[in-house]
This record gives C-alpha cells, sequence and structure tokens, in this order.
C-alpha cells in the first residue's frame, strides 16, 4: 500500500482516523522526500522496532512478512541492531507524537527505505522519534482500537 506522508491513515476502514498519520508508506510508483537521516535518528528507528521495551508501540502483526515495493524483488528484508540480522515488514508502529493525542502509524518496513533508499520521514516524525524513551512505550493496540471504535459512529 502506498499512502502520502501525512495523509490520514485510512488503509482498510470505513473513514480516515483523525491524529493518526501515515509516515513512510512507500509503494515504489511515487517519487518519496529523500536525504539523509543522522545515525542516531536511524539508531533510534531501530530501537522502536526491535527493542522489546517498545513491543507495545506494534500492532496488527502478521504471520508474513511483506517484502520492499521499492526493491521490488519479493525478497526478505532484514536490517541488523547490535550484530543480529533480524526480519521486517510484519507490523505496524504507532509514534506517539510531540502534539499530544496524535500518532504517526508506519510499517516497520519505514526502517529499511531509511537504511536503503534514502527515504527521509517528515521533520515531526523525526523530532517525535527522538524524544521518545522507554518509559513512553505506548499500547498501539488498544489506542489504535479504541480510535477506530469511536471514528466509526
Ligand atoms: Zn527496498
Amino acid at each position: 500500500m502506498e499512502y502520502g506522508d501525512m495523509t490520514l491513515f485510512c488503509a482498510d476502514l470505513a473513514n480516515p482516523l483523525a491524529g493518526f498519520f501515515n509516515v513512510g508508506w512507500l509503494g515504489g510508483k511515487t517519487k518519496f522526500p529523500e536525504a539523509s537521516v543522522l545515525d542516531s535518528d536511524i539508531e533510534q528507528l531501530k530501537s522502536l522496532i526491535f527493542l522489546p521495551a517498545f513491543r507495545s508501540c506494534h500492532f496488527r502483526i502478521s504471520r508474513g512478512f511483506a517484502s520492499c515495493p521499492v526493491c521490488n524483488d519479493g525478497g526478505l528484508v532484514t536490517s541488523v541492531i547490535h550484530g543480529e540480522t533480524r526480519m521486517l515488514g510484519d507490523f505496524l508502529i504507532l509514534l506517539p507524537s510531540l502534539k499530544r493525542g496524535e500518532y504517526f502509524v508506519s510499517p516497520s518496513l519505514i526502517l529499511h527505505y531509511v537504511e536503503f533508499h534514502g527515504y527521509k520521514p517528515p521533520k515531526m516524525y523525526i523530532d517525535s522519534l527522538r524524544a521518545l524513551n522507554e518509559g513512553d512505550a505506548i499500547s498501539a493496540a488498544s489506542i489504535f482500537n479504541d480510535a477506530v471504535s469511536n471514528n466509526a459512529g
């Protein structure tokens, strides 16, 4: 699925979800913002994706792994943290925004897009990522499901 950065998350929902912004949904067709991202920001993104402390920020965990639409080779996508190779592409990440009550929704492949394709997420995403501490880990599934329930009516 390809969605523009900072559009409201909609995916398979009936209505776009207010306060939930798409970031990093590359599709391989449309040009995306390219610029270098600081190593420290990439490390923080790796922490959000791979460290157990942030596991509750993950939701919609799937059994299969999505491949990269930019590489477009159907292959499995991996990244390395602390010398260990790990798979990407089987869940979404909910990152709390610095703006209270707002969130960014990204596929875990966002790390691969940043590391290998030079994709640069919006400034607000990076600022929010920098501000995230282990103690701030959120319960993504319940926050998301509550928002969807409230949005339905
Ligand atoms: Zn790729």
